[in-house]
């Protein structure tokens, strides 16, 4: 099985790596360690040092708090709270749901019927990085686009558990159903 040098991790997922080399990583069986890997690099760019247990998106990492709390947490360092709650809730949200709004977006005959489409743009309220663009029927709750089972990821897939093993649901309803 091969092993790569981190810094080769670093440019690969940086995409500075030559393309032919990538091609060769891609036919060769997986390194083990590729995650491992993934994650220090990325912990080391961070301002922040909370353990990263999974990256999310370029901007959006579930991190474990010195308390052991789960969240959701920017680059920035703005925290979404609970990973089982969609953290959505709890960006800042523009909603294109005119013709006129998203005729900024979309050309011509592209562009979606308003009385049926809507555009919700998701960014952080730390450092108003885009996170996430939707386009979705009016109506339609906010998509929860990953709600990762960590702990049978970490024991069963790495074989190392985390400590504290938390219930594996999605807790997006329940929050909401507290506003009201
Ligand atoms: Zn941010």
């Amino acid at each position: 099985m091969p092993e790569y040098d981190i810094s080769e991790i670093e440019r690969l997922i940086d995409g500075k790596l030559p393309w032919a080399r990538v091609q060769e990583i891609m036919k060769e069986a997986k390194d083990a360690d590729r995650f491992d890997k993934w994650v220090q690099i990325l912990q080391t760019r961070q301002s922040w040092d909370d353990r990263i247990l999974l990256p999310l998106s370029p901007s959006l990492f579930i991190v474990q708090k010195k308390n052991k709390e789960r969240v959701v947490k920017c680059a920035c360092g703005q925290e979404f709270g609970d990973y089982r709650v969609n953290w959505k809730l709890s960006a800042n949200i523009f909603v294109r749901d005119s013709d006129e709004a998203l005729r900024e977006v979309y050309r011509g005959s592209e562009q979606p019927d308003a009385a049926w489409t809507q555009v919700r743009e998701y960014s952080c309220p730390g450092c108003g990085a885009m996170l996430e663009v939707e386009a979705v029927p009016r109506g339609t709750p906010p998509d929860f686009e990953i709600l990762p089972d960590l702990d049978t990821f970490y024991r069963e897939w790495l074989g190392r558990p985390l400590e504290d093993e938390q219930e594996f649901t999605d807790k997006t309803l329940e929050t909401v159903g507290g506003w009201s």
